[in-house]
C-alpha cells in the first residue's frame, strides 16, 4: 500500500509498504479522507520528540472498516467511522474527572502509531478502548467526517472559555481553525462574530466563507481600536486566539470588555512562548484567560453530530481535494496559507 512516511524535517518519503495486519484488539481501515493542517506542516519542519520514524502521519482521519480482531465487539467490515486523533489514557485522575484532553499520558494518531495518510491504517487499540472510534452518521461524506477532528478542539476551546447567547466574539486568525471558530461560536448563539487577521489575502478567503459580521486585516487597521468602535467602546465578551502568535495574544486582551473571556487556542513557537501581559487589565476588569489542548473523544463524536445536523458545515471549507501521491504538495499549500482545508482523499 502507498503511504506517506515522516523520516525527519525536511524527509517525508511517498512509499510501498506492505498492507498491515490487525491483532486481535484492533482493528483495520480502509482511509478514505484525511485533513491536513497546521500541525503537519510543524512536523514536517521540525519533527516532534513523540515521534520515531519512519512514521506514517496524518491525524485527521476518516475511513471505512476493512477487517475486525477477534477480540473487538460491534464493529463489521464497511462501517464508516472517524478516528481521534489525541488518545488520552482513560485511567489517570484527569480522565476520571473528565478531561480527557489533558490527560498527561496522551497518545496520538500520527505520532505513536501510523496515521492516515496510507490506503490502509490500524486502529490501535488504545483508541477503542476510550471508545475513540466513531461512526459517521449517514449523509456525511468521509471528507466532511474528516473535520471532526479540529471541530472537536475548538468545540473543547468554546466549552472552556463559554459562549452566552448574544455575546460578542472575535477570533483573531482566519486559517481553518478560524473558520471553525467562527461557525461554532454562531451555532452556540453568539451576537456578532469578528474575525481579525494579518494577512488581507487569507482574510477575504475567510471571510468570503464564513461571512463574519466584520472582517479586520491588522495590517490596515488598529483591530483594537476597530473592535472598540464597533461595539461602542465596550469591547467583546469574547477572544479566541487561532494564530501562533504573542503579538495576536496581546491585541486580544485588550479588545475584551470587562468580565471578558479570551481563550489561547493556538499556542505559541516553543522559542517564543512569552507574552507582555498587563496584569492590572486582568485584575480591574475581571478577564478570564482560558487554554485549551486538544480534544477528548467525546468533543470528537458531538463534533461528528454538529456537522451532520448542519449547524457546522464543513464542506465549503475543503478548498483542495487531492490524491495521496500529492500529500507534499497539500502540506506545502497549508504552510503557504493558499487554502482553507486539504483534504488528502488516498
Ligand atoms: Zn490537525
Ligand atoms: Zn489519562
Amino acid at each position: 500500500m502507498r503511504v506517506a512516511r515522516f523520516y525527519a524535517p525536511g524527509d517525508i518519503r511517498l512509499e510501498d509498504i506492505d498492507e498491515p495486519t490487525p491483532g486481535p484488539a484492533e482493528v483495520k481501515i480502509r482511509v478514505r479522507a484525511c485533513s491536513t493542517c497546521g500541525t503537519d506542516v510543524k512536523i514536517s519542519r521540525f519533527g516532534h520528540h513523540h515521534i520515531d520514524p519512519p512514521r506514517v502521519m496524518g491525524h485527521e482521519i476518516a475511513g471505512e472498516v476493512v477487517e475486525v480482531g477477534a477480540d473487538v465487539p460491534g464493529w463489521t467490515a464497511g462501517d464508516r467511522v472517524q478516528v481521534i486523533a489525541a488518545i488520552p489514557c482513560g485511567e489517570c485522575s484527569f480522565c476520571a474527572a473528565g478531561q480527557q484532553n489533558i490527560c498527561p499520558n496522551q497518545v496520538s494518531m500520527g505520532y505513536h502509531f501510523d496515521g492516515g495518510f496510507a490506503e490502509f491504517m490500524i486502529v490501535p487499540v488504545n483508541v477503542l478502548n476510550v471508545d475513540g472510534l466513531n461512526r459517521i452518521p449517514d449523509g456525511l461524506s468521509f471528507e466532511e467526517a474528516s473535520v471532526a477532528e479540529p471541530l472537536a478542539c475548538a468545540l473543547n476551546a468554546q466549552e472552556l472559555v463559554r459562549i452566552n447567547p448574544g455575546d460578542d466574539v472575535v477570533v483573531v486568525g482566519s486559517g481553518p481553525i478560524g473558520c471553525l471558530h467562527v461557525r461554532l461560536a454562531r451555532s452556540f448563539g453568539a451576537g456578532r462574530v469578528f474575525l481579525v487577521e494579518l494577512s488581507r489575502e487569507r482574510l477575504d478567503m475567510a471571510a468570503a466563507l464564513v461571512s463574519p459580521d466584520a472582517a479586520i486585516c491588522s495590517a490596515d487597521t488598529d483591530p483594537i481600536a476597530t473592535i472598540r468602535e464597533l461595539t461602542d467602546g465596550r469591547g467583546v465578551d469574547v477572544a479566541i486566539t487561532a494564530a501562533a502568535s504573542g503579538a495576536a495574544q496581546e491585541q486580544a486582551l485588550q479588545m475584551l470588555a470587562r468580565g471578558g473571556r479570551i481563550s489561547f487556542f493556538g499556542g505559541l513557537p516553543k522559542d517564543k512562548p512569552t507574552i507582555t501581559l498587563d496584569s492590572n487589565l486582568v485584575h480591574y476588569s475581571e478577564l478570564t484567560i482560558v487554554g485549551a489542548n486538544g480534544s477528548s473523544p467525546d468533543h470528537n463524536k458531538r463534533a461528528l453530530q454538529l456537522i451532520a445536523e448542519g449547524k457546522v458545515p464543513v464542506k465549503d471549507l475543503i478548498t483542495h481535494r487531492l490524491p495521496l501521491d500529492q500529500v507534499l504538495d497539500g502540506i506545502g499549500i497549508v504552510s503557504r496559507g493558499e487554502a482553507i482545508k486539504v483534504t488528502i482523499l488516498p
